[in-house]
């Protein structure tokens, strides 16, 4: 995720103030109804997971319960106490899509409290153990074939591939119970809550909107500061950009609704934010275009060594994977536009030339 100059007005201020400070921001209760608890996230630059709390009137229903850890889970018990009720309580958990720091400890809040589990179907197909990655060392050969057709050097591929041990587990991810598509209400009773399907950042990513309160929860589609990442799943190569810019369109019309964000602080201004984002990723494109021209026939490697980041490629280290992944989806979203093509070169890498 690389940062921008923000657009938006700030409605987290204390959030934004302990951003600041590199403190956790407090529990907060943002209606009668809805609380916002940061659940931490261990060694990572996002620092934490907003995790909402609905009070509905059948029980509590727990959005995106966060990452995975001892602290963690202290984390989201202490926020389910703030707002007056208990992990052994919670009626339903939905998930905006299955990445770690938000549907990790969905697992164990289930196991406690017996609470339905919700999310997109397009998300659920994307759950480690239902892809042909779910083996350890299927998903590191996976890892490794799809480093081999973006051109990576042996040595960069062998220095990525060092910390993806064959025997970790990417298990523990639940499985759900009520599957949300595009329009459907999210079974809270007393609050009209729908859920709005953004595929980009992840195939199955939900936004939640309530109509009444004029809220929408954002998951990673759309934060304060911070891009996104798009295309991060090395098994899928389906231009997720596209989905994405469509996506971003979609919440535009949402201006007037205060934003519940995943990661960072609640903000208004929907319509700038996502313009923002539009404008990066033509910018990207565009810069992408250039250099393939002056290159003539590059892999996506050469290409992603060629594209300016946050700091210097040499610095990129582990982020390579989301820089690669990224050119990749931008390469996908231009070939879907007829302005590039894709081909596999001598060695079996992936070569791109102006169409
Ligand atoms: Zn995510
Ligand atoms: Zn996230």
């Amino acid at each position: 995720m690389t940062g921008t100059d923000t657009v938006v007005e700030v409605l987290g201020t204390e959030q934004h103030a302990c951003w600041a400070e590199r403190v956790l921001p407090p529990v907060e209760q943002l209606a009668g109804w809805l609380w916002s608890v940061p659940v931490p996230i261990p060694d990572n630059p996002l620092r934490y997971t907003s995790s909402y709390v609905l009070l509905g009137d059948d029980g509590p229903v727990v959005v995106d319960p966060g990452w995975d850890s001892p602290d963690g889970w202290t984390a989201l018990t202490a926020g389910l106490a703030a707002a007056g009720t208990t992990a052994g309580e919670v009626a339903g958990i939905v998930v905006t899509h299955v990445h770690a720091d938000h549907h990790g400890l969905s697992w164990r809040l289930r196991e406690q409290s017996g609470a339905w589990v919700a999310m997109h179907p397009a998300e659920r197909d994307t759950l480690p153990q239902r892809t042909r990655t779910a083996d350890p060392t299927e998903r590191r050969r996976a890892v490794e074939r799809w480093l081999a057709r973006s051109g990576a050097p042996a040595a960069d591929a062998a220095e990525l591939l060092a910390p993806l041990r064959g025997d970790q587990d990417p298990g523990g991810m639940a499985e759900p119970d009520v599957l949300l598509d595009d329009g459907d209400l999210v079974p809270v009773r007393g609050r009209t809550v729908r859920a709005l399907w953004t595929p980009g950042h992840t195939p199955g990513h939900l936004c939640l909107r309530d109509e009444d309160a004029r809220l929408l929860l954002t998951g990673d589609h759309v934060l304060p500061r911070i891009t996104p990442n798009i295309g991060l799943a090395p098994e899928t190569e389906r231009p997720a950009l596209a989905d994405f810019l469509t996506s971003l369109r979609r919440v535009a019309a949402f201006d007037d609704h205060d934003v519940l964000p995943a990661h960072e602080w609640r903000f208004r201004g929907l319509a700038a934010r996502t313009a923002q984002l539009v404008e990066h990723h033509e910018r990207r494109c565009a810069e992408l275009l250039g250099v393939v021209a002056e290159l003539g026939a590059p892999t996506i490697w050469a290409l992603a060594e060629h594209l300016t980041w946050s700091r210097p490629w040499s610095e990129v280290g582990a982020m390579r994977f989301g820089a690669i992944a990224e050119t990749a989806a931008h390469v996908g979203y231009l070939e879907s536009l007829g302005q590039v093509t894709r081909s596999r070169g001598e060695d079996g890498a992936t070569v791109v030339r102006l169409a």
